[in-house]
């Protein structure tokens, strides 16, 4: 079958990793977590001690880092200068710092370079904020997956076994609607549709029903995956 790239952008919490990792298994293509790249950065980060002020810092800290995503059973893992920090990116510390970092306009050239070399192959499903806009305006299939924060917040409560991070659902939906607003914000390629994105809005979808209907637009829109 002929490689092709896949785009699938979108807020917190709205299944685009899960859907990702499943449709690049489906197609047999490499899954790329973007959102990874930058937890693993403000990881570094934080483990440096870097006041928010320090962004000459925090970008020479990008530039030196050795990050690699390797592909496992049960999703990516992510090594950050050789140590496994698959588990720590995604504690609430990296999590409520995260939105920050990657405002940054530096670390984001930075990053969109390496994730541009990975898909430059073609067979990427690559997900994030900016893929379909900057990372990847040119990959075959771009999507934009939504849903409603409440419906976000209840998935990703669920995920994270209830209260266990210490986190009501009423303070993970504020989290979230936080993280989407300064993602949406930002100067540097905010959070955004691209113009020929396919919005798909999961609020009353499953999440194999999403994965259908995106392996249906691959066999529509590129002739793949059949
Ligand atoms: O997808 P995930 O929730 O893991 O992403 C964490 C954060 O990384 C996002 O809230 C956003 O600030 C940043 N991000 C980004 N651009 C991407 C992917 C993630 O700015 N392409």
């Amino acid at each position: 079958m002929n490689k092709f790239n896949i785009a699938i952008d979108g807020p917190a919490g709205a299944g685009k990793s899960t859907v990702a990792r499943l449709v690049a298994e489906a197609l047999g293509f490499v899954y790329v977590d973007t959102g990874a790249m930058y937890r693993a950065v403000t990881w570094r980060v934080l483990q440096e001690g870097l006041t928010p002020e320090q962004t000459a810092e925090m970008i020479a800290l990008t530039e030196r880092i050795e990050l690699r995503l390797v592909p496992g059973e049960n999703g990516q893992q992510v090594f950050v200068d050789g140590i496994d920090v698959t588990r720590e990116i995604r504690s609430r510390e990296v999590t409520s710092h995260v939105s920050r970092v990657s405002s940054i306009p530096e670390i984001r050239r930075l990053l969109t370079a390496k994730q541009k070399e990975l898909a430059k192959d073609k067979g990427v499903v690559m997900d994030g904020r900016d893929i379909g806009s900057q990372v990847l305006p040119d990959a075959e299939l771009k999507v934009f997956l939504t849903a409603s924060v409440r419906i976000r917040a209840e998935r990703r409560f669920r995920e994270l076994g209830g209260a266990q991070q210490g986190m009501s659902l009423e303070q993970l939906e504020q989290e979230i609607a936080r993280r989407d607003k300064m993602d949406e914000q930002r100067e540097a390629s905010p959070l955004v549709k691209a113009p020929d994105a396919v919005l798909i809005d999961s609020s009353a979808m499953e999440i194999p029903e999403v994965v259908e209907r995106i392996l249906d637009l691959c066999r529509t829109r590129v002739g793949g995956g059949s």
